[in-house]
Formats: C-alpha cells, sequence, structure tokens
C-alpha cells in the first residue's frame, strides 16, 4: 500500500511499510523514474525542489516540501522550502543584462561587485591563493552558467557545444553529473565553423527553462530535469547558424548560412514579425555580437557587420591590408563614446572606428590588450583615450604583459577594475604569449583600488582558454588545462 501525497507542486509516495516517501511527480519534470532518486542524490533534490530533509531522525531520506516535522517520529526536519537566498545569475562574462546602456553589452564586463570583496585582501606583492576548489568538469572545453532555472536553488550547469555534452554539477554531492538527452535526435552540437557562443538567457524562466542555446540546426529553448539528469530542446527557429544569437532591446538576430550566403534572421523576442535579410559577408569564424548604440555588431577577420533592428544589415569590411586583432580582447570606447578596434596594417597596431564604412584610424606604438576601456600596454594601465600614453606607475611593469579578462563595472569609479593575468618577465610578441607559448610565471589579480595577488601559476599556456566565472559567493577561474577549478570568496553579493 502507499499514500498519495500533493503539494502544490509535486506529487509523493509514502510506503505503508517502511514510511518513507519518495517523489512520484513535479511540475515541469518528465517521468521521475525510482532509480534516479539515488540516496547520494536526494539532498541535491530536496534543495532544487524546496523539500525536507531528515535533521535527527532516520525515518525517510526526503520529505515532501513544506514538511516542518516527521510524520512518523514528530522529530523536526530540515525545511528548505521558501528558505533560500538566491544569488545572482552568470550567463557568461560575455552577458550581464544589468549593465547600463553606455556599457557595450556582449565584452567580458560584469555589473556585480565583486571588487567590493576582493579588495579587502592583502594588497600586492603579498601572494595569494584562492579559497575553494572544485573538479574541472570532464568535459572541460565549456560554457558555464548559474541560475535556478526555475527551481527552488541556484544551480550550475557546464555547457562543452562542441561535443553535444551537457553537464551538471551537484553541489551536496560534490559531483558534475553529465545529463542525458531525452530525445535522441536533439542536439546541442555548435560548432558554427570556429564561432564564438553565446547563449541568451530566460530572465523569467519556467521550471528547468535555460534559455535560447544556438546549435548547427538552429536556435533552441533548452529545457534540463535536473532530477532525472536529462535535457530537451524546443525547436524556436530551423536553419544552419553562422554565428551566435543577440539581443537588441525587444529584437533576437542570429546570422545563418543560406545557399546564396550569410543571412541574417531577425525576430521580436516573443518571436513574432521574423525577417531575413541576404548579406554578402563571410560563412564563419563570426565573434559572438555585442550589442551597443542602439545595434548589434558580430566582428569577423574580414570585417564587421552592423545592424539596427528594424534596417536592413550593413556588412563593412576592413580597410585594405589592416587586419583586426580579434584575440587581443575586444572593442574598447574612447571618451566620446565611440567604438575602436584594435588592429594591424602590415607596419604598425592602429585602433579603427566601428561602425562607419570610413571610420577614423589612430596609430598605435605597439599593442594594446583588452576591452571596454579595461585597456593595456605591456603592464601598464591605459586610462584615458585608447590610444592615449600608458599610465607608467612602475617601469619594472614593462617586463610582464597584462591580459584583461573579466571588468567589473562600477559606476561609482573613475578608473576601470577587473581580473587580469600577469605575465612576468615576457618581453615577446603579444600574439605569441596568446597562442601556443607556455608562460613560465602568471599571476591572476585584481585590479581596482588596490591591486591584489590572488594566484601564482607555473607554466600557463594558451591562455585566451581561461574561463572566470561567478556562482555561489565565489569568484571561480577555469582553465580546460587544469584539473581543479580555483575559486576566491566573495561577500554575499546583493
Ligand atoms: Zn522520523
Amino acid at each position: 500500500m502507499v499514500h498519495r501525497w500533493e503539494t502544490p507542486g509535486s506529487v509523493w509516495l509514502e510506503d505503508e511499510h517502511t514510511a518513507q516517501f519518495e517523489l512520484a511527480s513535479s511540475e515541469g519534470l518528465g517521468r521521475v523514474e525510482r532509480e534516479a532518486q539515488s540516496r547520494g542524490r536526494l539532498p541535491d533534490i530536496a534543495h532544487l525542489l524546496g523539500a525536507s530533509l531528515p535533521l535527527s531522525c532516520d525515518c525517510s531520506p526526503i520529505y515532501p516540501e513544506g514538511f516542518a516535522f516527521c510524520p512518523t517520529c514528530g522529530a523536526p526536519l530540515d525545511k528548505l522550502a521558501g528558505r533560500t537566498r538566491t544569488p545572482p545569475d552568470w550567463w557568461g562574462p560575455w552577458s550581464d543584462r544589468l549593465l547600463p546602456r553606455h556599457v557595450p553589452h556582449g565584452l567580458s564586463v560584469t555589473a556585480l561587485a565583486l571588487g567590493d570583496s576582493l579588495e579587502d585582501r592583502p594588497a600586492a606583492p603579498a601572494p595569494g591563493r584562492p579559497d575553494r576548489s572544485m573538479p574541472a568538469p570532464p568535459n572541460a572545453h565549456c560554457v558555464f552558467a548559474a541560475g535556478t532555472f526555475g527551481f527552488s536553488a541556484q544551480r550550475l550547469i557546464a555547457l562543452a557545444h562542441a561535443r553535444n555534452v551537457l553537464q551538471y554539477w551537484d553541489p551536496l554531492g560534490a559531483a558534475w553529473h553529465v545529463m542525458a538527452a531525452e530525445d535522441n535526435t536533439a542536439d546541442l552540437t555548435f560548432s558554427a565553423p570556429a564561432s564564438s557562443y553565446a547563449w541568451l538567457p530566460e530572465p523569467d524562466p519556467l521550471r528547468g527553462e535555460v534559455g535560447l542555446v544556438p546549435t548547427d540546426r538552429g536556435l533552441r529553448r533548452l529545457f534540463i530535469d535536473p532530477v532525472s539528469e536529462t535535457w530537451r530542446t524546443e525547436s524556436v527557429f530551423d536553419g544552419r547558424l553562422a554565428s551566435a544569437p543577440g539581443a537588441m532591446r525587444r529584437h533576437l538576430a542570429c546570422l545563418v548560412n543560406g545557399d546564396q550566403g550569410v543571412r541574417l534572421w531577425s525576430a521580436h523576442s516573443d518571436m513574432s514579425n521574423e525577417v531575413v535579410y541576404e548579406c554578402d559577408a563571410p560563412a564563419g569564424h563570426w565573434e559572438r555580437p555585442l550589442g551597443y548604440d542602439g545595434k548589434l555588431f558580430w566582428l569577423h577577420a574580414q570585417g564587421q557587420m552592423v545592424w539596427q533592428p528594424d534596417a536592413p544589415p550593413q556588412w563593412i569590411a576592413w580597410p585594405a591590408g589592416w587586419s583586426p586583432r580579434l584575440q587581443f580582447g575586444g572593442p574598447t570606447q574612447s571618451r566620446d563614446g565611440r567604438l575602436w578596434l584594435i588592429g594591424h596594417d602590415g607596419q604598425a597596431y592602429s585602433f579603427l572606428e566601428l561602425g562607419r564604412a570610413d571610420g577614423q584610424l589612430e596609430a598605435l606604438s605597439g599593442a594594446r590588450l583588452g576591452f571596454a576601456s579595461l585597456l593595456f600596454r605591456r603592464g601598464h594601465a591605459v586610462v584615458g583615450e585608447p590610444w592615449g600614453q600608458e599610465h607608467v606607475e612602475d617601469p619594472h611593469d614593462d617586463d610582464a604583459m597584462v591580459l584583461p579578462l573579466l571588468r567589473g563595472f562600477n559606476n561609482n569609479r573613475s578608473q576601470p577594475s577587473g581580473l587580469v593575468l600577469r605575465f612576468h618577465q615576457y618581453t615577446g610578441m603579444a600574439e605569441d604569449a596568446l597562442a601556443g607559448r607556455i608562460l613560465p610565471r602568471t599571476t591572476v589579480e585584481w585590479i581596482g583600488k588596490r591591486n591584489v595577488i590572488l594566484d601564482d601559476i607555473a607554466r600557463l599556456a594558451r591562455p585566451l582558454e581561461c574561463v572566470p566565472f561567478v556562482y555561489d559567493n565565489c569568484l571561480w577561474l577555469h582553465h580546460p588545462d587544469w584539473n581543479q577549478v580555483r575559486g576566491w570568496h566573495l561577500d554575499a553579493l546583493p
């Protein structure tokens, strides 16, 4: 005999003989298999659903949502419903909806107040070490998102989009789980020749809803079921995507490969008003789009695609002989608010004004790494115009090179702050440091009101593969070569 218990979100079964509860179904979840409820997974499932866990008795390993006392023995339970305070979402360093409009969207900039915590640490040159670590996901070339996905607790997922593998972190079991596709024909692979990845989060998710993801066959709405450890997709738009999608106010847009060349597909965010524009532009290798000044920009080794909603897109090839250095970070702003991209004309580096066919050029005496006004010439910050003199605080910094990873946007500060890598005793070409070369000594640093060394890394290669993310009130740094993700505590973020 089993008793059936119904809560507002779920149905539970209580075995009359053992008095143990088991989840039968819950809103937004697919079929709940009995074997999915292994004992090791139950604490995580209870937190996800806001159910209850035993504190002192051993009558049942889990109880329905809202239970405050064990119905068998009367012992108090750990009632999780309505208790968790959810930290802010994370959708990748390029995706922060809370940034003001005068900051370019789509670059590695966060509005989270990371500096307020990190700057409490001892200032450089005091050595620093991570406070926490977690195992790297088994498929280590991945993007991370932290959100509730409509559940009661925030969770971390890691998508290895080149391999069609979605990974789920169970923080209570301290283990990564590879989620299975509910339907074998669904595929999250996004390999659009070497284009960079970006998903569009769902700000007000249904249970299990993640957001819009680009795949090789089109845009899909992704849902996860962490109880069964599965995922499924719904089709939003079918087409051979050439780039990651972007959003500008109420509009979505994406580059798609057509029979005649590249097209720009756009729609309102409710998927009404679909429009397709034919373009004369290359087929692959697109950077993820950035949004600025009411327009979306997709950058490419050969030029830029600029699109303003409700108007045809404009493909602008770079000036003859000039090639961009997209790997240096991305566009930056001048004081008057224009966007600039660094490149090289065969003789020297220069900044090119974006968004115009006859963009202004500003000559440079050397490479500058960074984006969105977090910019460095070798070891020195550039704080005025992007092409202006660097700010030399310590001449020894000439022997280092700084690569910005994440800017922390703070309206109350005149100088940009952020997370950087400093390559010590490196006087070679910037291009070589970012490619295959092994860098003997690198420090992870927070540059802000005070500079703080967070960690010291020996023999780093391919620094551009470093992925910062924020989850569980920690700043984390992942690199596919590392077995452990390094984490630094943050004070509770608002
Ligand atoms: Zn009990």
